[in-house]
């Protein structure tokens, strides 16, 4: 696709695989200059073959460490894609363990606020970010009650940094997928059942989740996600600030 990012610095959580992955991949091919890669998965980051220069970081984003060292280190940022999440235990909220609850805030909102707090101290004027929520912060959906507060509350995280940052042309957006085929659904323990149910068949299971969802009876590709990411991040959505682009097949319709 046609965005450009020649000489731009951009920082990318969750970067070692899915959506951060394929958005790292994109942002490199699209010319950007130096990816900013961070992941708690150390030996997907050191195997990362990117057509740009990279500083790597290893670690957790929930660790307040690591955001010191990076701010330590230096860098003015022109963008970035705070994506790194997961998915978490399914339970409903009578049952949840409130270590599980807890385990879903620490990296999907603890971590998310200091990336954001080192972006916006990092970000140049006119420098635009990505919040990676779901439509798990859109549409209640039951079992998942820490997952979709993390990502109700990275939607509004999104506005308020786009108020605090829209006097320096910085923009805050989030993009709010549906389903994308990615390492995720993995750790799940329904989606393994319904992997045993197609007989192994990962893609089936996904198709026929997909098809059960959406209207459009598809989920997306992390790749398809990544060129949504770059219209956010590239001078193309101007001056779309504080909005959450819905990416699910029309889902939350
Ligand atoms: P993924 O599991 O493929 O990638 C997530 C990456 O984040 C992994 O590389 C993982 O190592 C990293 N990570 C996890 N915890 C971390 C931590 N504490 N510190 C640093 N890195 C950490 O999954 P994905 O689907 O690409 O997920 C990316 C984002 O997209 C997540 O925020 C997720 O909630 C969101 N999302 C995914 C889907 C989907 O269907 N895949 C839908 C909606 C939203």
């Amino acid at each position: 696709m046609t965005y450009n990012f020649s000489g731009k610095r951009v920082m990318v959580t969750g970067a070692a695989s899915g959506i951060g992955l394929a958005s790292a991949r994109a942002l490199a091919d699209a010319g950007a200059a130096h990816l900013v890669l961070v992941d708690l998965n150390e030996q997907a980051l050191n195997n990362l073959d990117l057509a740009c220069e990279t500083s790597l970081y290893a670690g957790d984003v929930a660790d307040e460490a690591l955001w010191d060292r990076i701010e330590g280190d230096g860098g003015a940022l022109d963008a970035a894609l705070l994506n790194a999440g997961i998915a978490g235990q399914a339970a409903p909220v009578h049952k949840m363990a409130f270590a599980d609850w807890r385990q879903v805030m620490a990296v999907n909102l603890d971590g998310l606020f200091l990336s954001l707090r080192t972006a916006m101290r990092q970000a140049k004027d006119g420098a635009s970010m990505v919040l990676t929520a779901s439509v798990a912060g859109l549409k209640a959906e039951p079992g998942i009650a820490a997952y979709g507060a993390s990502k109700a509350a990275t939607l509004h995280l999104a506005k308020i940094a786009a108020k605090e940052g829209a006097r320096r042309r910085i923009r805050v957006n989030a993009i709010a997928p549906g389903g994308v085929d990615t390492a995720i659904w993995d750790s799940a323990p329904f989606f393994e059942e319904l992997v045993e149910k197609h007989q192994g068949d990962r893609a089936g299971a996904l198709n026929t989740m997909a098809e059960g969802m959406t209207p459009m009876g598809r989920f997306e590709t992390a790749e398809e996600l990544a060129q949504q990411v770059l219209f956010l991040l590239s001078d193309a959505s101007g001056t779309v600030t504080g909005t959450a682009l819905v990416s699910d097949g029309g889902y939350t319709l």
